[in-house]
């Protein structure tokens, strides 16, 4: 079946076309035209989503399993086109796109099955003691509540599960939130077909249509709006510092300012203990060359720098990671201005002071090939642009003289979603002397891994303090993240009949 795409937004239940069009980018196959996101669409979301919030806000649990089940069985009896036109918008390969198409279902049925559960409400109870000196006690219960409309947007990188379906919307589905989602102008044809999905689940399950619209973008101006939007309660974001931090500032700039889980981007070190560089240093550096080239070095979790001990260890690991990584040919970017950046971060650390180059290639147009590139500690401690993010295959090799200088380059980290530790029995005195410095910088930190491929399951924490993220008490991938669409309320004394049924 292929998908062909009319090009409208979905506001409320109405496909709806715009005054303007702009046509998408595919990386194969035509373009198509979609409608320019105006004011008034969001407008119309924003104001259909709080209506939606009166019932589907107060909907049982049950029913929002329903819901989100149903919207994974709508997914699925569209996988093939799906795939057919993720893979020509985004130039991810169609078996990446299956995968992911599997993972954004896996999502929808975990926070389905998450709120059956119901542990997430976190339900309190103080009886009351009326016979408390000085002063009695009243009864106090509490539960988390849906905190209203919510805004999503998502990541070029994660057409699916990122995306109009991803983690954000199951998230806030599933705490009761109705989500209007400003579609990624990188792959507008895959969101307008999940939107079908999330339609037809809507139809099926008898929903208010306000609880989900999706407006296509085509400016910047749709985001600005949404995010300042009065009925907008809380924002969802994956995707770059710059964009993220712009509409971070939107939001706390607001008359009521509200939260924005902002989800951005990181460089993941990984410290590589001498006794692991001893005895496997070239099966980490041939590890961690897959690792950076995985779908073009595309990922927010790519692991771009790897901090060792100066030695000959250290130049064989570096001479293995520029062999494996000069085997990997060129892949297609998502879009053209995210290959064109990655040039410029290329060219970036490729001209700072102190930087030697280990493997030069050379990409153009909306390809990327990989990098590697060595300085020293001393040298990365005193350039703040070289631990900045590239967003792509290229990897940087910081060489420390010392443990303690290794130690130093953690201490110097910004906010990581993830860090690294390769550490064999040996290393344990060493690497034990980074777990409290590691864990005030990242979400997560692994042992002998990489940090590519992150589990969506009820342990994981998929943020970090900022600028990795906006929100460090926050994740975006997991069952957790659903505390960012709650906020708690207390009822005090409060006649059975008036509890929320939860309770
Ligand atoms: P992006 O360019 O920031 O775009 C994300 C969304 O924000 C798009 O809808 C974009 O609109 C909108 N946007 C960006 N700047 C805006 C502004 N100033 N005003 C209004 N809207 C704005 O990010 P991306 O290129 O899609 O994603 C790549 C980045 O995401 C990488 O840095 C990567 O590390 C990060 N990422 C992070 C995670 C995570 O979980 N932490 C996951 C995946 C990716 P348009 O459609 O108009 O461009």
């Amino acid at each position: 079946m292929t998908f062909k795409p009319h090009g409208k937004h979905l506001i409320a239940g109405h496909w709806v076309e715009g005054d303007d069009t702009f046509a998408s980018e595919p990386a194969s196959g035509a373009p198509h035209n979609f409608a320019v996101g105006r004011i008034s669409d969001v407008e119309a979301a924003a104001t259909a989503a709080e209506d939606a919030f009166w019932t589907f806000g107060y909907s049982t649990r049950d029913e929002r399993a329903t819901f989100l089940n149903a919207i994974a069985d709508e997914i699925e009896e569209r996988a093939e086109a799906i795939t057919q036109i993720g893979s020509k918008e985004s130039g991810l390969p169609e078996m990446r796109l299956n995968g992911e198409r599997g993972r954004t279902i896996g999502q929808l049925r975990l926070f389905a099955d998450h709120i059956l559960h119901g542990a997430y409400l976190d339900r309190r109870h103080d009886e009351a003691q009326p016979e408390r000196q000085p002063l009695p006690r009243s009864d106090l219960r509490m539960m988390q509540r849906p905190i209203g409309p919510v805004a999503v947007f998502g990541a070029s990188n994660f057409p699916l599960a990122f995306s109009t379906a991803g983690g954000d919307t199951a998230a806030a589905f599933a705490a009761g939130c109705p989500v209007v989602v400003k579609g990624h102008s990188a792959h507008p044809g895959t969101g307008e077909i999940i939107a079908e999905a999330i339609h037809a689940a809507v139809q099926k399950c008898g929903i208010h249509p306000g609880v989900f619209s999706l407006i296509q973008g085509g400016n910047r101006q749709v985001g600005t709006a949404l995010v300042q939007h009065p009925l907008i309660k809380a924002v969802g974001f994956t995707g770059s510092l710059a964009g993220g931090r712009a509409l971070y500032d939107l939001c706390a700039a607001r008359s009521e300012p509200i939260p924005f889980f902002g989800e951005l981007g990181s460089v993941n070190p990984m410290f590589i203990f001498s006794n692991a560089m001893e005895n496997r240093g070239e099966a980490i550096a041939k590890g961690w060359a897959g690792s950076l080239t995985m779908g073009a070095g595309q990922f927010c979790t790519n692991p771009g720098v790897s901090v060792v001990i100066a030695g000959e260890n250290a130049d064989k690991f570096a001479k293995t990671a520029g062999e494996a990584l000069s085997q990997v040919g060129a892949q297609t970017m998502l879009t053209d201005g995210i290959a064109a950046a990655y040039r410029t971060g290329q060219q970036r650390v490729a001209g700072a002071t102190g930087v030697r180059e280990i493997l030069a290639t050379s990409c153009d147009m909306r390809t990327a090939t990989p990098y590697l590139y060595a300085t020293t500690a001393k040298e990365w401690l005193a350039n703040e642009e070289l631990a900045e993010e590239v967003f792509g295959p290229l990897g940087v090799i910081v060489t420390a003289d010392t443990v303690e200088e290794m130690r130093e380059v953690a201490m110097n980290l910004q906010g990581q979603l993830t860090c690294t530790i390769h550490v064999d029995a040996e290393d344990t005195p060493a690497a034990s002397d980074f777990m409290p410095i590691l864990e005030r910088k990242a979400g997560r930190i692994l042992a002998n891994g990489f940090p590519t491929g992150v589990e969506v399951s009820d342990t994981m924490v998929h943020g970090g303090p900022y600028p990795a993220s906006t929100n460090f008490g926050a994740t975006s991938v997991g069952t957790l993240s659903i505390r960012r669409f709650l906020r708690p309320v207390c009822y005090q004394d409060m006649p059975a009949g008036l509890l929320p049924s939860d309770l």
